[in-house]
């Protein structure tokens, strides 16, 4: 191979789209069967199919690749399965806007269908875009929510938990979205200030001071602090709520805040998680004003049928009118929100589906498991004591796993299905058998599971949980977001826990989100959002990678800059002229050469660089075992522009262009070595040019290869420091050349170099000059040869005259003037006069004389370089 048949420029699309072809897959199967290596299972995370995998996705996506490949390499059986997350609100509303229906407008089973259609479209859509990515996903390990394959399980899972006393059905306040019409979990709700108003109203007895007067049609106390004097005289009263007329107790309770409004608060079914916490308390009655679409119940009289804000306006307008309200004041409320829909929520009482949360337990677990970083952990410990009730896991939708349970006709019983009946749909088929009281008449469950139900099982999944394998829970790591640690970390380890007892994996690690090239999080209304084909098709796979490995370290967000995915770019086409100089010297030298090789005849300059070939492996192992991306591709690409490219290739040019074939010979081992060994180091990062690189050595895949080990008897300081001073001197001559306009391989007519234990032939190769080592010291004779006025000094002192007093000092002997200012002042003659100008108003410059010839001098590391031009 010469470097004629090697392009000039790296041709990414081209090498890329080749590898995409050739690579057969299969070889990153995880292996089910005995297998001698320790198993390395990825929890992947299940992306929901919208069709636009995105830059977040994608660059979670590098780092699972990273440590994928890295751990087969290191001899690992690895598993990277890929799921997907189907279920869920936001594929019923395309639907809806597709087919210009409502749901309730087509049969269940027909809307199920259409949901199901656009989902399997949209995978394709995405499994594409990871293909292009070079993502070593185990495809034979991909799973789908909402196929009766996996949801076969996460009815499993719902029995087995419903039989085990962790799941219950119960009527209980939960939080509700009147938009999207169903129950959602605490972990769904977002807490946004928004303004609004505080209203002051007069009761019969005392007054009161709401932000929901809507309310008060379901209002079932009023509440006042026992320590406040002004109405202790009504506490266990009666009271009568204005407008609406329905008599409510005046209750004492601590909880109250004496200082707020007017000190006395209504207690509604439900204004906030305080009602309900009240209404426990005192066992209330239970009024419903608010309906599942966000409509006034009968409850509410007159208002029946308005919406919430109409109401309000309408009570607020009504209590002007008749009097009892007297003051409004502004107030900044914090307001809890859908997070599909930023509609507020609303607190409803319904029969519900519950998992029990055992916050410890979790915690428990949580300990045990190690974090990657570790004080992401702290974002779960926040989150597990904030929820007043259970994980209510049923929604009122139709595109998600059925809730596998009847009730009966005659005496209201739950059926369960029993696991054989599993996976089914109780709306399309009736239980195999007949109630306890005899009856076969039954009611189909139509709410629906929450989607995290699906996804909360996705460690058991993988580790084989209900399927042919063994169980082989936990798995290794979970990578994730920190935008889901609350629900999907959470529910997992809580499902883990309820189903199998033990943590789901041995390690979490937590990657952060994507930043626009403005810093600013990306959104389609900033007009900032930019996606992984936008990079591939400008650049290529392999320079998207690179700014997913240098852009950030785990945990903290990441800005995309389009200045890093160029700046990738240009290292490619670096990679690519260091292999294509390194293969036009390396015909006819392969394995066996390299093999057979006496490493006696290795230069320092080669024991430098196999030095620091052996420390970059030691470093990127130690840092790639920690998710250290950034670091460990920084070491790399410094080791491959800086070390091998700006020095070693300059340093060995002369032996590999020379006769010397010996010297000829140790070039070509080390470059060979080194070429190898960088393609593996680079593999797991920029797998389309690894492979590109390896394929020149080896007909397999760089893929399926070892990761490359330290070999220790390469490691020699003293030949580093040996190979640090041959560098330094060839760059300082090299600097020195350039600064007196020479060119880099104009030769000199000698260099002397004293002081210094190394080789000198690579020097004289890369300086293109004779080169001697030299015993002893230099001695030298520094000749004034020039007299150099400093105009910082006599321009502003003589001003016009400076003209004047330079041209005097350039006609004095450099000699005499140099001897002058060791004495401390110098005097010239202007114009007949004699002026005193202090040492510093000059600079003599002398020519160093060494062995009678004029010669430079440089110093480096203590080495003394005599230079004979
Ligand atoms: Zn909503
Ligand atoms: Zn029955």
């Amino acid at each position: 191979m010469t470097e004629s048949e090697i392009p000039k420029e790296y041709n990414a699309s081209e090498v890329e789209e080749k590898w995409m072809e050739k690579w057969n897959l299969s070889m990153y199967h995880f292996n089910w069967g005995e297998d001698p290596r320790p198993q390395y299972i990825i929890d992947t995370p299940p992306p929901y199919p919208t069709g636009n995998f995105h830059i977040g996705n994608a660059l979670n996506w590098c780092y699972i690749d990273f440590v994928a490949r890295y751990k087969r390499m290191r001899g690992y059986n690895v598993m990277f399965p890929q799921g997907w997350d189907c279920h869920g609100l936001p594929t019923e509303v395309k639907v809806e806007e597709i087919h210009g229906i409502t749901k309730n407008q087509v049969p269940r089973a027909e809307f199920r269908k259409m949901c199901r259609e656009l989902t399997a479209g949209n995978i394709d859509k995405m499994r594409k875009t990871m293909l292009r990515l070079g993502f070593s996903v185990d495809w034979s390990n991909e799973f789908v929510t909402m196929e009766p394959s996996y949801f076969v399980k996460t009815q499993k899972s719902f029995v087995r938990m419903y039989n085990n006393d962790y799941i219950y059905h119960e009527e209980h306040p939960v939080n509700w979205c009147p938009r999207c019409e169903t129950a959602i979990a605490f972990a769904e709700v977002e807490y946004e200030t928004r303004q609004t108003k505080l209203n002051f109203v007069h009761f019969d007895k005392v007054d009161i001071a709401t932000t929901r007067p809507e309310l008060m049609a379901a209002c079932v106390a009023v509440a006042v602090n026992p320590e406040d004097k002004r109405y202790s005289q009504y506490v266990g009263q009666e009271i009568t709520v204005p407008l609406f007329g329905q008599k409510v107790t005046l209750i004492a309770d601590e909880d109250v805040e004496p200082e707020f409004g007017t000190g006395a608060v209504m207690i509604c079914t439900f204004g906030d998680k305080q009602d309900v916490r009240w209404w426990v308390k005192y066992e209330l009655p239970l009024i419903k004003a608010i309906d599942k679409q966000g409509k006034m119940t009968k409850a509410a009289g007159k208002y029946e049928g308005l919406s919430i804000a109409e109401c309000r306006e309408a009570v607020i307008a009504d209590l002007k009118a008749a009097g009892f309200l007297y003051d409004q004041k502004p107030l900044e409320q914090n307001v809890g929100l859908c997070w599909r829909c930023d509609t507020p929520i609303e607190i409803l009482s319904e029969p519900q589906w519950f998992v029990k949360i055992d916050s410890d337990g979790i915690l428990k677990a949580a300990d045990e498991i190690k974090w990657y970083p570790e004080y992401m952990k702290v974002r779960l410990q926040n989150w597990a004591g904030t929820m007043e009730w259970d994980w209510c896991i049923s929604r009122q939708r139709i595109f998600a796993t059925p809730i596998p349970i009847w009730y009966c006709k005659k005496c209201g019983e739950v059926m369960v299905a029993e696991e054989s009946w599993l996976p089914i749909d109780p709306n399309e088929a009736a239980p195999k058998k007949a109630c306890a009281c005899g009856s076969t008449e039954f009611e189909p469950e139509t709410d629906v599971l929450d989607t995290w139900m699906d996804s909360s099982i996705t460690a058991l999944h993988v580790t084989g949980w209900e399927s042919e394998h063994d169980l082989r829970l936990p798995a290794q790591i979970r990578p994730q977001g920190h935008d889901i640690i609350r629900t999907w970390a959470f529910y997992t380890i809580l499902r883990s826990l309820a189903l199998e007892g033990k943590k789901p994996w041995d390690s979490i690690v937590i990657n952060g989100m994507v930043l626009g090239p403005d810093g600013h999080k990306m959104s389609k209304s900033l007009g900032n959002v930019i996606s992984p084909e936008e990079v591939t098709t400008q650049y290529s796979a392999d320079a998207f990678r690179q700014w997913g490995a240098v852009g950030g370290s785990t945990g903290s967000d990441v800005m995309f800059r389009w200045k890093d995915v160029v700046s990738a770019s240009r290292f490619l086409q670096k990679l690519w002229s260091i292999y294509r100089f390194s293969m036009s010297h390396l015909k006819g030298f392969g394995q066996e050469d390299a093999d057979k090789f006496q490493t006696d005849s290795l230069l320092i300059i080669d024991r430098w660089l196999l030095s620091k070939l052996n420390r970059l492996i030691d470093t990127a192992t130690k840092e790639l075992d920690g998710y250290q991306f950034d670091s460990t591709f920084k070491a790399i690409r410094g080791f491959a522009w800086e070390v091998l490219a700006d020095n070693y290739l300059e340093l060995v040019k002369g032996r590999l262009y020379g006769d010397d074939l010996e010297g000829r010979r140790a070039a070509q081992y080390v470059l060979y070595r080194t070429m190898k060994t960088l393609s593996l180091l680079l593999a797991p990062f920029i797998p389309f040019f690894a492979e590109e690189l390896y394929s020149r050595f080896s007909d397999e895949s760089v893929h399926t290869q070892a990761w490359p080990t330290v070999d220790e008897s390469f490691i020699n300081e003293e030949a580093e420091a040996a190979g640090e001073l041959i560098k330094e001197i060839t760059g300082e001559v090299r600097r020195y050349k350039s600064e007196l306009g020479m060119a880099l391989n104009a030769p000199l007519k000698k260099l002397e170099i004293y002081n210094a234990n190394i080789d000198t032939g690579d020097i004289a190769g890369a300086t293109n000059s004779k080169v001697e080592l030299m015993e002893g010291a230099p001695s030298f004779e520094y000749v004034p040869v020039e007299v150099k006025p400093n105009m910082g000094i006599l321009g502003p002192r003589f001003r016009k005259d400076a003209g004047a007093v330079v041209k005097a000092l350039k006609a004095e002997n450099p000699a005499s003037v140099e001897a002058q200012a060791a004495s401390g002042k110098i005097t010239v003659n202007v114009n007949g006069e004699p002026i005193e100008l202090e040492p510093e108003a000059v600079e003599i410059r002398k020519e160093v004389i060494s062995g009678g010839r004029e010669v430079d001098v440089l110093e480096v590391r203590g080495a003394v370089v005599v230079i004979v031009r």
